[in-house]
């Protein structure tokens, strides 16, 4: 199951890189006042260029999904990439010319930190994940001269799956084990300063008790704090069908479990695992709907859009959530 989900990774990343074959990403509408994108294209292209001499195994799972490059798969990237960066350099701006940490947790191949740790020199970023990823995406970062030098990585430890530069650490950790976390966290990170953490396509696949110790102990332990949390909902109508059909499919094709899918099944129910903080939970297809016009006719032009219903089913089964909390949350 560990292993399964780990792989899960290599979709986000053939996504990204699919979104930005096509143009989706970045988005020329964002970049720059809103969000930081600077090199993003080429950052990713170094990435994949270096993946392929690091495991060619990954490498061809990663193209060849890139290979079907669905406008409705492009838009969801483009939707969940651009909804959660818009919220975390909004957050950034706010806290500018002060120290700040931002924890991405099951970070997998982000590359976000690349832009975010130059145009932020304040800020320093701990990416997190299972260790056979970190050791995958610490040999990448260390082999490519161009990330080597953005992320000022000095100490050489290419083969210990972790990074620890003066500003961005990668730590190999189980989420899903929280003394793990507190042990590995703790020598990372600082309790008071301000925290930014995200949370893209991981909670879903944590224990429901598991993922609860780690939000209770993150929204205690930090402070001030913000959460930016992006997950799938199994929907909680009579008749809404996806959560059943969505567990079933990962079940059957991948042996991959979705523990809370349909537990928190809906906005409200995801907005109660941050309890008693106020949680703003809302759905992408409502993100969706929210693009500017101008940025609407460009992505419109990219790609044809025929299957705008299939993309409503979809979006409106995604959620964002926010979460901000100034002193350590007591339950
Ligand atoms: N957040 C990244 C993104 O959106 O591009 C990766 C998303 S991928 C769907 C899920 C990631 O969460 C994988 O990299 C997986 O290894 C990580 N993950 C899930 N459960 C985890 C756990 N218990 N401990 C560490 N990492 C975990």
């Amino acid at each position: 199951m560990e292993k399964a989900v780990q792989q899960t990774d290599y979709d986000a990343l053939s996504c990204r890189l699919s979104a930005i074959q096509k143009g989706y990403l970045p988005s020329p509408y964002f970049q720059g006042q809103q969000c930081h994108y600077d090199g993003y294209k080429e950052l990713h292209l170094q990435y994949l260029n270096t993946l392929k001499t690091v495991s060619r195994r990954i490498y061809g799972k990663v193209n060849r999904v890139l290979q079907s490059s669905f406008p409705v798969m492009n838009f969801g990237t483009y939707l969940r990439t651009v909804s959660i960066d818009l919220e975390l350099n909004r957050l950034l701006a706010d806290y500018e010319g002060s120290p700040v940490q931002v924890l991405d947790l099951g970070g997998g191949s982000d590359l976000r930190m690349v832009p975010l740790l130059s145009s932020f020199p304040q800020l320093r970023f701990v990416d997190v994940d299972y260790r056979e990823s970190t050791e995958v995406k610490s040999k990448v970062l260390w082999r490519n001269e161009r990330l080597k030098k953005a992320l000022n990585l000095e100490i050489d430890e290419e083969d210990s799956g972790m990074i620890r530069s003066s500003r961005y650490k990668l730590i190999a950790c189980d989420l899903n084990n929280i003394s793990e976390t507190k042990q590995k966290l703790g020598e990372v990170t600082e309790s008071n300063v301000p925290t930014i953490v995200i949370t893209e396509c991981v909670l879903c696949y944590m224990g429901q008790d598991e993922s609860q110790a780690l939000i209770n102990y993150i929204t205690h332990h930090f402070s001030p704090g913000h959460w930016i949390s992006y997950d799938p909902i199994g929907g909680s109508q009579a008749n809404d069908r996806f959560g059943t059909i969505m567990q079933a499919n990962l079940r059957d094709s991948r042996s991959l479990e979705m523990p809370t899918l349909m537990v928190y099944n809906s906005k409200e129910a995801y907005a109660k695992r941050f309890m008693p903080l106020e949680a703003r939970v809302e759905d992408m297809w409502h993100v969706f709907e929210d693009i500017p016009p101008e940025e609407m006719k460009r992505l419109k032009s990219l790609q044809f859009l025929d299957e705008v219903e299939e993309l409503k089913v979809m979006q409106t089964h995604y959620v964002l959530c926010k979460v901000d909390w100034k002193k350590p949350c007591i339950t």
